[in-house]
């Protein structure tokens, strides 16, 4: 399909001579939120490590909003407006709240542009508005992950890929997070791929899902429907 934003072609990729991903095909559409499910060691984090170019792939293409990105370096991935959260979130724990969200702006060319998506990410998470002189590591976990979302947001991403975005968070605070990335895709037109081992939630708010199975697709159709194929869910999903 010509109009999606992400193109993934038969990708192939690890960290050695055997590879983690295996002929991997996915495309996400503008404004899209695709999951990307699958059991412990499936090649979730490896895929989305791949495609922000963390992981160099063997074979296949990587199309960002109709450039091939395979031999594109981290930085020019970042100006074409993909932003990584990586899994553990990523947050300086020495620098402070605002710190952190400025350095999402740094690169930014348009630092007049970079200053008011600051401003929209305080008004999105008052809660690190009130925490903004506060170091990293004072923050609790779920404060942590809206940094490292709020700090990805600066950068204006047409898509996040986000990793595992409710490990160690309160049901509670995974609901706030799954319910903030769903206005985002609303009110922003923002696509997200988003892995997650917490299958519920992530079917609560993606269009689609991807299945994973020793890094292999398995399977992909709408959310609503992986929600509803108990053989799948059983086999794949533990639930
Ligand atoms: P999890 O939910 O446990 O993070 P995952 O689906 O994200 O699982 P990956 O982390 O992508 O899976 O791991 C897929 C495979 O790649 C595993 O077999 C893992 O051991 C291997 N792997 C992951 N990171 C590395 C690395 N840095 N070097 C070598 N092998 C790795």
């Amino acid at each position: 399909m010509s109009s999606a934003l992400l193109r993934v072609e038969g990708l192939t990729a690890g960290y050695g001579a055997a590879p983690v991903l295996h002929d991997v095909n996915l495309t996400v559409q503008p404004g899209e939120i695709v999951a990307v499910l699958g059991a412990n060691g499936a090649g979730k984090t490896t895929l989305l490590r791949t495609l922000s170019g963390l992981v160099r792939s063997s074979r296949g293409q990587v199309v960002f909003d109709g450039a091939d990105l395979k031999s594109t370096k981290v930085e020019r991935m970042v100006r074409r407006g993909i932003a990584h959260v990586p899994e553990g979130r990523g947050v300086v724990t020495e620098l402070t709240v605002d710190e952190n969200l400025r350095l999402g702006g740094l690169w930014r060319r348009d630092q007049a542009d970079a200053k008011r998506a600051l401003d929209e990410v305080y008004e999105l998470f008052p809660a690190l508005a009130q925490r903004r002189a506060s170091a990293g590591h004072q923050l609790s976990g779920g404060e942590r992950q809206m940094l490292a979302l709020g700090r990805a947001l600066v950068g204006r991403p047409r898509l996040l890929l986000l990793d595992e975005p409710s490990l160690g968070l309160a049901p509670k605070i995974t609901a706030q997070i799954m319910a903030l990335l769903r206005d985002l895709q609303k009110n922003t037109g923002l696509a997200v791929l988003l892995v997650e081992q917490n299958v519920r939630s992530a079917l609560s708010i993606a269009d689609e899902g991807v299945v994973l199975a020793l890094g292999r697709v398995v399977t992909r159709n709408k959310a609503s429907a992986l929600r509803d194929d108990a053989d799948l869910r059983h086999a794949y999903l533990g639930f």
